[in-house]
């Protein structure tokens, strides 16, 4: 059996970036994960699309003996990979079902005789004995599997396929093996720790942080007030989305809105193809500037320029909000994403959740109708709303979702009818009967309990007074988020009016050289290049990709702010604008630039005032200190643990989302009285904190 011990390296990290990758550096994340890759150890990465995944897979290979499996899902995103890659000369090739056999022999000939450094191989390969035992003496040194979520059943893409990737693993000697997604939900994390059966895996969930983002989430209880909203982001923003949570409400809005004069363009399920690639089409080609849409829209539209979001009703989980909030700014410059927040909405969300996940009953009597109506060739021709009414059902959504779980346990197919919108629908096992359908209703509850969490924790959001973006990287399993300094919680949190400090002064004039370094002086004063987010990620010396692509890395002032975090700088650069140092120009793009006021305090003068924005992580660094040492008792660390998994199983979460083991000793050594006390312990945010700390004081309390 392979083990994950240190393996002798070929060629250093650093050697093999510049050597076969020619990038000037790494990506935020992509140092942590790689070092920990080239130890030997199983893993897990969560980073989001565009964070620079591939390279942290391909570039061990280059460090490694032998071959590098990658496992990965889609025939022509593999072998665009692989194009790349052998454009750059690295011996790289691909096995999927579009390659001959005798093909795919001759490239596990050249695995065995170590002509390939990485392989990509399509998921069902591992379903052939034959292939598997065709792996024998290849000596695998890594086996990637990318987009991973796919063998979570909770995840959006599921992939019978990947569920056999854990007994593949087996079968080959278990090799050290390394899972990537961007689905960063705690549940689908588990899932793929479970499936793969990672050994004593790291874990690093990386890059969700969106410092240009302004989330703010709105208490609203009329419709008047939701328009009023929409209006005002709309006139001052310009281009944007405003999701909605039903077709009816698309079409209400947008209609609401061409009234007003405003061009927008309606997208939802419900219209045709043809329909919607037309509204696309208007919107991309920026002849429209507002998008009114669904859940629906986005996963087609490549708009950098989007800089405002609206969700004018509360989304089911707080997944989905973040990936739609996220289509705002991509373009890495500043954009608002503001959730209009109605409690009385949440039911449509549950009306959701009861279409998303009918109960066996339901599924059966759908079956049962369906064999009913069934022609001599066992095929169905009926629409979603007469099976709905045929049922006797209520929820059409319910009947969509029973069809999908009876295909995919293999009673049903359907399939598509030329000339008709509506889908057909093929008994696979016209035998059985509808008592007699073997149906997993364990794993339907199950799913039913953890789609209802997702909408619990959003709400929990909505009412929560803690930084959003803090809250939602928590709720991903990122460590040490700060605040953003920019939410609408963090703007309420403003700090003190005055003159500032030797140090502040210094400071300010550091973030005011980097505007002008980013923006050019002509005869008329100061002309924007950039906005507000390049801007502060530039003087943080962020690794993102739109830094390093514009090269804006290369700038002197590049990481000069670095040590004062995302959220400080944020809040300085609106205490800055508010205090008449910086202008932000509104036009196709807001661009920042120094004001006359603005350049005399870059050369010195020390005649302004600002309204602070508080350094948190300093301050809570410091708080630890002043709590008493206990030291480590085992007991009360057994009662702490035993609670954490109390508290994970109820929330159905892997217990490390509630605290880490760290967190948990630390909890037990200091043992906190308050809830003040208790952020003040590493691994305790405001969040955590507001969610969990509770029972963990009492057990406290208790024990002393
Ligand atoms: P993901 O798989 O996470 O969506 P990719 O691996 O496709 O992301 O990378 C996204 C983009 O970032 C690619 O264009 C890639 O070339 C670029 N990239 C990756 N690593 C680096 C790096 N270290 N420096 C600069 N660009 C990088
Ligand atoms: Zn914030």
């Amino acid at each position: 059996m392979a083990d994950t011990a240190e393996k002798p390296l070929v060629l250093e990290p650093l050697e093999a970036l510049k050597q076969h990758f020619g990038h000037g550096g790494f990506l935020d994340g992509q140092d942590r994960v790689i070092s920990r890759i080239v130890s030997g150890k199983d893993g897990l990465v969560v980073m989001p699309t565009g964070g620079g995944k591939s390279l942290c897979y391909q570039l061990p290979a280059m460090c490694f003996r032998g071959v590098t499996l990658v496992v990965s899902p889609l025939i022509a995103l593999m072998k665009d990979q692989v194009d790349a890659l052998v454009a750059k000369g690295i011996p790289a090739t691909l096995i999927n079902s579009t390659v001959p056999w005798d093909e795919q022999r001759a490239r596990l000939d050249g695995m065995r005789s170590g002509k390939w450094k990485l392989v990509y191989v399509a998921p069902e390969r591992f379903r052939a004995e034959s292939f598997v035992r065709a792996l024998d003496g290849v000596e695998v040194s890594l086996f990637a599997v990318d987009e991973a979520h796919c063998l979570s059943q909770w995840g959006h893409d599921f992939r019978p396929d990947y569920m056999r990737l854990g007994k593949a693993l087996d079968k080959i000697g278990r090799p050290q093996c390394v899972a990537l997604t961007a689905t960063a939900t705690p549940m689908v994390r588990a899932d793929i720790l479970d499936v793969l059966r990672l050994r004593e895996p790291f874990e690093v969930v990386s890059g969700f942080s969106r410092p240009n983002l302004s989330l703010a989430i709105t208490p609203v209880d009329k419709k008047q007030q939701k328009l009023e909203r929409v209006q005002a982001i709309v006139s001052q923003h310009r281009t944007g989305i405003v999701y909605c949570a039903t077709r009816k409400k698309v079409e209400e809005v947008s209609e609401t809105m061409a009234s007003w004069g405003m061009k927008v363009i309606a997208y939802h399920g419900g219209m045709s193809d043809k329909e919607r690639e037309r509204a696309q089409e208007i919107f991309l080609s920026r002849k429209a500037d507002v998008a009114v849409a669904t859940n629906a829209f986005g996963m087609g539209i490549d708009r950098a320029d989007v800089r405002f979001v609206i969700h004018y009703e509360v989304p089911g989980s707080v997944e989905a909000y973040y990936q739609e909030a996220g289509r705002a700014g991509r373009d890495g410059e500043s954009a608002v994403c503001e959730l209009l927040f109605n409690y009385a909405d949440t039911r449509t969300q549950e009306f959701f959740i009861d279409g998303a996940n009918p109960g066996a009953q339901a599924i059966r009597d759908i079956y049962r109708y369906l064999r009913d109506e069934a022609d001599a060739e066992h095929e169905v021709h009926r629409s979603i709303e007469d099976i709905t009414d045929g049922a006797g059902l209520k929820n059409g959504m319910a009947v969509g979702s029973a069809l999908a779980t009876l295909a995919r346990a293999g009673y049903i197919e359907r399939f598509d009818i030329p000339g008709k919108r509506m889908r057909g629908t093929r008994l696979r096992k016209p035998e059985v009967f509808p008592e007699a359908l073997e149906i997993d209703e364990a794993a339907l509850e199950e799913k039913d309990a953890r789609d209802r969490e997702k909408l619990k924790a959003m709400v929990e959001m909505c009412y929560a007074r803690v930084c959003r973006q803090q809250w939602i990287l928590e709720y991903f399993g990122e460590e040490n988020a700060d605040t953003c300094g920019c939410c609408d919680v963090c703007q309420d949190d403003g700090g003190e009016d005055r003159a500032p400090t030797e140090e502040e002064h210094l400071t300010v004039r550091k973030a005011l050289s980097g505007v002008a370094r980013m923006s050019r002086q002509t005869a008329h004063g100061w002309e924007g290049k950039f906005g507000r987010g390049k801007i502060v990620l530039m003087l943080l010396g962020s690794r993102s990709q739109e830094i390093a692509a514009a090269g804006l890395d290369r700038l002197s002032t590049y990481g000069l702010l670095a040590d004062k975090g995302s959220g400080y700088v944020n809040g300085l650069f609106r205490a800055m604008t508010d205090a008449g140092l910086l202008r932000v120009e509104v036009g196709e793009y807001p661009l920042v630039t120094l004001t006359d006021r603005g350049e005399r305090v870059m050369r010195g003068s020390k005649s302004y005032r600002l309204v602070w924005p508080k350094a948190h992580s300093p301050a809570e660094a410091a708080a630890v200190q002043q709590l008493d040492d206990h030291g480590f008792d085992p007991g009360l660390y057994e009662q702490l643990r035993a609670l954490r998994g109390k508290i994970a199983g109820a929330q159905q979460v892997p217990p490390y989302v509630v605290f880490s083991n760290k967190t948990l000793e630390a909890l037990c050594r200091y043992r906190p009285k308050t809830l003040d006390e208790g952020m003040a312990v590493p691994g305790v945010g405001e969040v955590k904190a507001q969610r969990f700390l509770r029972g963990f004081l009492d057990v406290i309390q208790r024990w002393e």
